[in-house]
């Protein structure tokens, strides 16, 4: 694969601009570092500023957020499940995506959000130019609970050439789509994570987030909050969106 697989589709590029995300950028990066070791799955949720208290405090601001493409190995047959790796080896991480509605800054319950990455080794499923078709691994759907978080198992995604480091994503409400985004990494995490195996055996990665030209467009507004938790890591964001 190439860098420019993904701008493949420009119909498909217009289409993942429909609708409008908000997120709360960058505005917890603080809750996250305090006490990051004994931060949980659910206390993710809080991080990512899902919390009803969060939203009360008033400290939260809603900041437009980008779309970006879908990419070339979206697929509609994702099952509903909230641990996607089938025993797929890679760092562990545990995700809290919180989804709100943006004009009343308040969570919305029941939104269905899929998410689908690569492998550790940069390989994606369920496709014959990856010599994976009829495999599922790393894609999955859940739906929102009632403070607006959607919870998955996975690993930390690998890298494949051109792109930085991500995991894609779709908001569905009431079966329409909301929002096509990608997520992205600090780096720093990242660089730490491509030391371990099996990340380790496809050592000299050729993207980061400030090159990578989708990243480039409003990527530091999908930045995953990323925190130690045992051998792995939990990552959260909140984002937002208007309902029509
Ligand atoms: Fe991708």
């Amino acid at each position: 694969m190439d860098e420019h697989s993904e701008l493949t589709d420009p119909a498909e590029q217009r289409a993942t601009r429909r609708g409008s995300l908000l997120t709360f950028g960058g505005l917890l990066a603080g809750a996250i570092t305090g006490g990051a070791a004994a931060l949980g799955e659910t206390d993710a949720a809080d991080a990512a500023g899902a919390g009803p208290a969060a939203v009360a405090s008033g400290l939260l601001t809603c900041v437009l957020a980008p779309e970006q493409m879908e990419g070339p190995y979206f697929t509609p047959r994702d099952r509903v499940r909230r641990d996607v790796t089938e025993r797929k080896p890679g760092v562990p991480l545990a995700l809290g995506l919180a989804v709100v509605d943006a004009s009343r800054c308040k969570p919305i319950k029941n939104a269905a959000v899929d998410i689908w990455q690569c492998d550790a080794l940069g390989v994606y499923s369920g496709f014959a130019d990856q010599d994976t078709e009829g495999q599922t691994y790393l894609r999955g759907i859940q739906r929102t609970d009632a403070r607006g978080v959607a919870r998955f198992r996975t690993i930390y995604p690998g890298w494949y050439p051109g792109r930085t480091v991500h995991i894609h994503v779709r908001v569905f409400l009431g079966g329409n789509i909301a929002h096509t985004g990608q997520l992205y990494f600090p780096e720093q995490v990242t660089d730490a994570v491509m030391k371990r195996a099996p990340y380790s055996t496809r050592p000299d990665r050729d993207q980061t987030n400030e090159g990578d030209f989708i990243f480039r467009n409003g990527g530091s507004r999908s930045m995953l909050r990323v925190a130690k938790s045992g051998r792995g890591y939990v990552g959260a964001i909140t984002m937002g969106v208007l309902r029509s």
